[in-house]
């Protein structure tokens, strides 16, 4: 087994990891990332971003991904593919345990695992993903102006997404599978003062309809009385929750009851000094390619400075 001493390890490669490395790198520290189970995050899913600033026209996730990695790549980080298997917080410096049999020992971890979109799991969701089917009605809302289109889910999350596409679209509708929400009172209140969103209550989405280029419609299912329907529909956005990429540290440092990383107000630091947290496994409300990459830097900067007191 070999041992390698790292001064910043970083774990993850979505924009907050690949953010955090070329400031790292810059900083002199030349930080091994171990890249994970989907190098590259959740941008390397969705097609066009029209969301992150600094370019003027549309581009595609995975290429400004691949932009990034190189962008940190050429200041010094290393980048490996490679996953986070153990991490041992006893003594310091921490050891970490890969998946390929390796034993990294580091100064300071840097976790950037990301989070990940629940799906409703039906064979269509995946078809149309991308093509209709969105997780995320930030980075893709802008594409259904003025058409009609349904938010699946009763929480937190579905019901700011209905409210934020009611702006921008035709008509808005919500699908949940109970007839009560689990989303905070006044976003609900928001929700029923608003005249194009409509609550299907007590229904499921059975299918994604669409002609193989895109969506037009749901099938959808009554949990009541299993009476079949079909709505018209130009996009469907699941809300239904994300899982943080956060089994390997519960245990090992604190995590709030959905399984984000908890960090201490305003800065990067985590329940366990010389560990840092930036981006979705810490964020459940941005969630934003920009926000994880912002809180990217500011993990790097943190560990930085941390280790220059720790001299
Ligand atoms: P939640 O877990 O709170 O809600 C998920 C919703 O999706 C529930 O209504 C659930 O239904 C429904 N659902 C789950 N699985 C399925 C399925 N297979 N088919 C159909 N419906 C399904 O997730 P959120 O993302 O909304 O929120 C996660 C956390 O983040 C919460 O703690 C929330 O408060 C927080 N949050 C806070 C925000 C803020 O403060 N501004 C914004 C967004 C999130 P059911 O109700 O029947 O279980």
């Amino acid at each position: 087994m070999n041992n390698e001493k790292e001064k910043i390890l970083i774990v993850g490669s979505g924009s907050a990891g690949l953010t955090a490395a070329i400031y790292a790198s810059r900083a002199g520290f030349s930080p091994l990332v171990l890249a994970g189970i989907q190098p590259g995050g959740q941008l390397t899913i969705t097609t066009d971003v029209e969301n992150y600033p600094g370019y003027e026209n549309v581009i595609q996730g995975p290429w400004l991904m691949d932009q990034m990695q190189k962008q940190a790549e050429n200041v010094g980080a290393r980048i490996e593919y490679d996953l986070l298997t153990n991490i041992n917080i006893e003594s310091w410096p921490f050891k970490v345990n890969t998946d390929s049999g390796r034993e990294i020992i580091t100064d300071t971890i840097i976790i950037a695992t990301g989070a990940q979109a629940r799906w409703l799991g039906i064979e269509s969701e995946q078809k149309y993903n991308g093509k209709g089917v969105s997780a995320c009605a930030t980075c893709d809302g802008f594409f259904f102006k003025n058409k009609n289109v349904a938010v699946i889910g009763g929480g937190n999350t579905a019901v700011e997404e209905a409210l934020y596409l009611s702006n921008l679209c035709n008509k808005v509708t919500l699908i949940h599978r109970r007839d009560a929400l689990r989303a905070e009172k006044i976003l609900q209140s928001r929700l029923h003062d608003k005249p194009n969103i409509e609550i299907l209550w007590d229904t499921k989405v059975d299918e994604v309809l669409g002609d193989g280029i895109g969506v037009n419609a749901l099938k959808l299912i009554s949990t009541k009385n299993n009476s079949v329907s079909e709505i018209e529909i130009d996009g469907v956005f699941i809300a239904i929750g994300h899982d943080p990429a956060t089994s390997v540290f519960k245990g090992k440092i604190n995590l709030d009851n959905d399984n984000y990383v908890i960090t201490n107000k305003g800065e990067t630091s985590t329940s366990v000094p010389g560990i840092f947290a930036a981006g979705d496994c810490v964020d459940k409300i941005y969630r934003q390619a920009v926000t994880a990459a912002g809180m990217g830097c500011m993990a790097a900067l943190d560990a930085e400075k941390w280790l220059a007191e720790k001299q």
